[in-house]
């Protein structure tokens, strides 16, 4: 990509800040990740519109970012327009029993201010990092309860028709996937349906969910959640405990001994460590059970047009027969 005119136009348009060269690690709660060509933190919602049409409009190459906390990006970085959600999509309305919010707030501001309104519903979600449109992406679930239940409509832009709403019923979510993650939809803000609760009650639930999640994952060292996704009805953090890899490590980076299906950065982790250790999970869960683990996290790596988002071609440099991620 030819970064000096990218940033040129993208700087005349006013929208906010523009880097180039700007280090992911800054951007990702694993602390790893290489420098992004040109990175955008629009400071409104019309500037987040106006610079996804002007990169649709250009053919770049782009990938949209929220807090980073479900990602693994290469250490070489991308060679992309990186456009990041947290400045410009922050607002809250509320309207009992409705909530309307952008996809740039994070999950817990936005469980709090449920919790002040009475609103019931959101209390699953209380312990997820991240961003309102980096969870609905994902289903984002914990304690039972996931988005799905919540969401009544999103609105996004659509690569190819802009602007417009979706129905929950559309956006098709499942287990930890939805279609935007094959689509060329970007999350600009979603309406939430809650039902009206006890604010003390909520507030006991959140507390409750917290504290577990203190207690069974190693919340304070830099990580990115769950590394796989559970083969369900099994567990992934059960399949990886069993095959003894607590504690199993690639240069700085670790199996968690509080939580096996977490891998920590215990200082310079690379991205290609992570890999590496994912890779000997993943076959020896394979060896020894004939499942084949998918992750959860999402790849963000160097690659035609760009910015490699999928596994494939990662898994298949083994030549193990190992079948999709
Ligand atoms: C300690 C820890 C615990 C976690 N626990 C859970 C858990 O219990 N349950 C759970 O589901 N997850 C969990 N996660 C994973 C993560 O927090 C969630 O998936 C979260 O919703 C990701 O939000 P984000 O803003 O960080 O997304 P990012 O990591 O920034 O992005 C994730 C993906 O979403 C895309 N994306 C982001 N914003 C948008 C948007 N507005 N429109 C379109 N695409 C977008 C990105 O391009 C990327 O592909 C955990 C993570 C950590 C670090």
């Amino acid at each position: 990509m030819q970064v000096e005119p990218v940033m040129t136009q993208l700087r005349t348009m006013g929208i906010g800040e523009v880097k180039t060269g700007e280090p992911l690690s800054r951007h990702t709660s694993f602390r790893i990740g290489g420098p992004a060509a040109v990175f955008v933190e629009p400071d409104t919602l019309g500037g987040v519109v106006e610079v996804l049409n002007s990169v649709r409009d250009q053919q770049l190459p782009y990938f949209i970012i929220g807090q980073g906390t479900n990602i693994l990006v290469s250490d070489q970085g991308v060679d992309a327009v990186v456009i990041s959600t947290a400045r410009g999509l922050r607002q809250i309305e509320v309207e009992p029993p409705v909530m309307r919010a952008g996809s740039g707030v994070l999950l817990t501001k936005l469980c709090r201010v449920a919790e002040r309104a009475g609103l019931a519903g959101l209390e699953f979600a209380i312990s997820i990092p991240g961003t309102l449109g980096g969870a609905l992406v994902m289903n984002a679930g914990a304690h039972g309860g996931s988005m799905v239940e919540v969401v009544d409509s999103v609105l996004v832009w659509d690569a190819i028709s802009g602007v417009r709403r979706i129905a929950a019923d559309d956006v098709q979510f499942q287990y930890r996937q939805s279609r935007f993650m094959h689509n060329p939809w970007i999350a600009l803000e979603a309406t939430l349906r809650l039902k009206s609760g006890d604010p003390a009650e909520i507030r006991a639930k959140m507390h409750h969910n917290m504290d577990y999640r203190r207690k069974s994952q190693p919340v304070g060292e830099p990580n990115a959640g769950s590394i796989f996704k559970n083969p369900l009805p099994d567990y992934a953090g059960r399949l990886i405990e069993a095959i003894g890899a607590k504690g199993w490590r690639e240069g700085d980076a670790a199996v968690s001994d509080l939580h096996a299906n977490f891998i920590i950065n215990q200082g310079q982790a690379r991205a290609v460590d992570v890999l590496n250790l994912m890779r000997r999970i993943r076959r020896r869960v394979f060896q020894e059970t004939g499942i084949v683990l998918k992750p959860e996290i999402r790849w963000i790596g160097p690659g035609e047009g760009g910015a490699d988002t999928t596994w494939e071609n990662l898994w298949y440099e083994e030549g193990e027969g190992l079948r999709e991620p």
